[in-house]
Order: structure tokens, then sequence, then C-alpha cells
């Protein structure tokens, strides 16, 4: 085995639909075809109570079923356990101390509705928003009124630092801290760690050499390299995959329910009219012919990939709507 180590790190919040299933091919790929460890991470952050929840089972069985095995990780455990974040509180707890003995943290006291008319950021295509540091200035005295009426969430305050990296999709990607990311939560008003804290600390502890995922994280990388920064942790290599959209431009989500894999596993019975499809968009394979993720894995390479999103071809849409 390679020292190459690559996740897939969802967020077990529905079935997987087809944008999922296309950044759980593509890591696996590439770390099959380097012959390294892939490893499956579940991001059920929001789920405290409950960690081994149904759809993280679920998503277990559809990556089985697709033939995306992984050697570390989810109910299989590994030498990094927990794979699953609800059950890492206490090590994102020590990483968050240790960021406040770097970096300074403040309570942010804003809603949603305060953060309205925030600027959005120009690379953003998320919606992205600068946060303009309204709390960071605010007295202690300030502070412990506010407390009084609201829980707040906790900021690290950003420097004026150009952060910049080369992106194995997107080409070299620049982004400056203050301008155009701005001081970002890692603590949220429920006492839960930010996703931006646990990805990075999570990533860093299970010696993530590579992050293949979707473009909407794109914008979020350098607020991850500062974390990574403040850590003392070498960052993996990252590759941002185009994201799949419908024929009116809309971003494929758990919304579109004729396209999860509860409703193509009833379409279709096996993977590969499935894996053909994204073998094809990602310009692996010449056709959208079927083929198992083995087939897959000579073929590899992410220098086919567009940088912009992907229209899923109206025929396999067609072909799904009609069986249903
Ligand atoms: N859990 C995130 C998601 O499902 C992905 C995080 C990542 O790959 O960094 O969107």
């Amino acid at each position: 085995m390679s020292t190459v180590r690559g996740r897939f790190a969802p967020t077990p919040s529905g079935r997987m639909h087809l944008g999922n299933v296309y950044c759980a091919m593509l890591s696996w790929l590439s770390v099959r075809a380097q012959n390294g460890t892939f490893i499956l991470r579940i991001e059920d952050l929001d789920n405290r109570r409950c960690p081994m929840n149904e759809n993280a089972r679920i998503l277990e069985e559809d990556l089985r079923w697709l033939g995306l095995d992984w050697d570390e990780g989810g109910s299989l455990g590994g030498p990094h356990e927990s794979y699953y974040q609800s059950e890492r509180f206490d090590y994102y707890r020590e990483q968050y101390e240790a960021i406040q003995k770097q970096a300074v943290l403040y309570p942010c006291f804003c809603s949603r509705k305060d953060l309205l008319h925030c600027t959005t950021a120009p690379h953003a295509s998320d919606g992205h928003f600068v946060y303009p540091g309204t709390c960071r200035h605010l007295s202690e005295a300030e502070r412990e009124a506010k407390r009084q009426k609201k829980t707040p969430s906790m900021r690290l305050c950003v420097p004026d630092q150009t952060i910049s990296f080369e992106d194995g999709i997107c080409g070299t990607y620049a982004q400056n801290l203050k301008t155009e990311c701005g001081d970002f939560i890692i603590r949220r008003a429920d006492g839960i760690y930010a996703y931006q804290l646990a990805v990075v600390a999570d990533d860093a502890a299970m010696g993530i050499t590579e992050v293949i995922r979707g473009n909407d994280l794109l914008s979020s990388t350098p607020a991850q390299l500062y974390l990574y920064e403040l850590m003392h942790k070498t960052p993996p290599h990252f590759a941002h995959i185009p994201l799949l959209v419908d024929e009116s431009g809309r971003r494929l989500s758990k919304r579109d329910q004729d396209l999860d894999l509860g409703a193509l596993r009833k379409r279709f019975s096996g993977p590969e009219p499935i894996l053909g499809v994204l073998g094809y968009l990602a310009g692996l394979l010449p056709n959208a012919e079927p083929a198992t993720a083995k087939d897959l894995i000579p073929l590899f390479t992410l220098s086919k990939l567009p940088t912009h999103n992907q229209t899923l071809p109206a025929s396999f849409r067609a072909s799904i709507q009609e069986a249903l």
C-alpha cells in the first residue's frame, strides 16, 4: 500500500444523491488508482445523541452496493476511531483550546437577520458572505449584558493575509482572509464545533493526504488552510470537483428524490449504468456505457474534469423518470 490516504466524508442527512455518488466515486478512484487507503468518515456533527443513525447505516449499504469499499471508517472502525464526528467532541474541544491559545476568538451574538446585509465574497457561488466584525470590538461589559439574553457562537478573528493554494482541478486559488472570507464561526451557539474546525481536525488526525470534494467547498478551503496553520498540521492536496446541475442549472440536492439512491436502486438492478454516466461526465468513458467501479480504476484521471458545473444528460434523467 502507498502512503496516499483519501476519504469520503458525507453528512448523513438523507439518502445520497447523484452528486454525492460522483464525489464518492472520484475520491475512491483516485485512492484505488494509487494503491492507497480509503477512509469513510461520517460527518454527523448534528446528531449528538444518535451516533449510529439509520441514514449512516443506509449510506454504508449504498456505498457497498456501488462497489465503493473502504479500508477504515464508518462501522468498520480502524486505527483512528471514532470515524463518526458525533463521537469526537472531546478531541474538537482540545483543538479549539489549542487554537484559542494562538488566535483571538470572540463571542458573536448576531442573529441571521443581523447578517443579512453582509457583503458577499467575490468568489462565492454559494452565497458565502463576509462577516463585518460587528461583535469583534464589544467591551466585556457589553458581552456580559448580551450573554444574559443569548448564548453566543464563537468566531475566529482572521488576519489580513492572503492564502493561496494549488487545486488539483481549479488551479491556483487565492483568497484574502480579511476581505473575502471574514471572521468565521468555529463553535456554534448550540455548543457544537463548526464544520470548519471539525473537518480540519479530523483530516489532520486521520492523516488524510488528498481531499476530493464538491466545488461548493472551494471557497471554504482558505479558511481551512488557515486552521491547519494554527494547528501546526500539514494540509492535504485538494481537488474540487464540478457540481452536477439539472437542465435549468439548479444544483442537484437531496430534494431531487428521483435521483437519490433509493430511486436509482429501484430503477437499476446494479450500479453499472449509474457509474457509467458518472464516468462519462468525468471524461473517463467516451459514452455513458455501463461500467463497474473497478473498470474505471485504470481510466482514472482528474485532468478531464471541467472547473464549471456539469449538466446531467437529460436522457439519463428521463430514463429514470419513465421507470418511476
Ligand atoms: N460533510 C461535507 C458534505 O457532506 C463534506 C465535507 C468535506 O468533504 O470536506 O458536504
